[in-house]
């Protein structure tokens, strides 16, 4: 299976991505590789939920509370937390507890970047990764930016548990 089919079945797939403090560089290594699936993200119904300061219109009140009613799904974690929780906030409450809510029904987490992963760049001014924030088993995908073919595959491997 080439990148673009593994990434349209991810696309399929109910995986919720969210972004807590990053530059967005794992969304924009995603949405740069030119498969035609990616527009599925913006402009169809797909399962996939994106919730990113790139994800214009599709980041209001009404889909937040839509994507805090899912169930059995993958979370896709991009961008490390504060300790301080005032810091990062994504509509009404902190990144810290949005992710903590959706961790409870996440079927597996997967922290893609090395700020998801420890911190990355800004763990000197008192970020972490999402596994030192939650306390629980989380997939890892590192680099500044993870590499979009690597972040498909882990997502497609906890969606299909397959590795082809
Ligand atoms: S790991 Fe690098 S690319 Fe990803 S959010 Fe952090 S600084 Fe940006």
């Amino acid at each position: 299976m080439d990148y673009c089919e593994a990434l349209e079945t991810v696309l399929k797939s109910n995986v919720v991505w969210i972004e807590a403090q990053s530059c967005s560089g794992e969304s924009v290594s995603i949405l740069k590789s030119g498969c035609k699936s990616l527009e599925d993200i913006f402009f169809h119904s797909s399962p996939f939920k994106m919730f990113s300061i790139i994800s214009g219109e599709r980041s209001g009140q009404e889909y937040l509370r839509e994507i805090l009613q899912q169930q059995d799904f993958i979370l896709v974690i991009e961008g490390a937390l504060p300790k301080d929780e005032k810091l990062c906030h994504v509509g009404d409450m902190t990144c810290g507890e949005l992710i903590r809510r959706l961790s409870q029904n996440a079927k597996a987490i997967i922290a893609v970047g090395s700020c998801a992963v420890n911190g990355g760049v800004i763990r000197e001014l008192g970020y972490v990764g999402i596994k030192e924030y939650l306390g629980k088993q989380v997939y890892e995908v590192p680099g500044c930016p993870a590499s979009d073919k690597m972040m498909v595959a882990a997502i497609y491997y906890a969606v299909t548990g397959s590795k082809s």
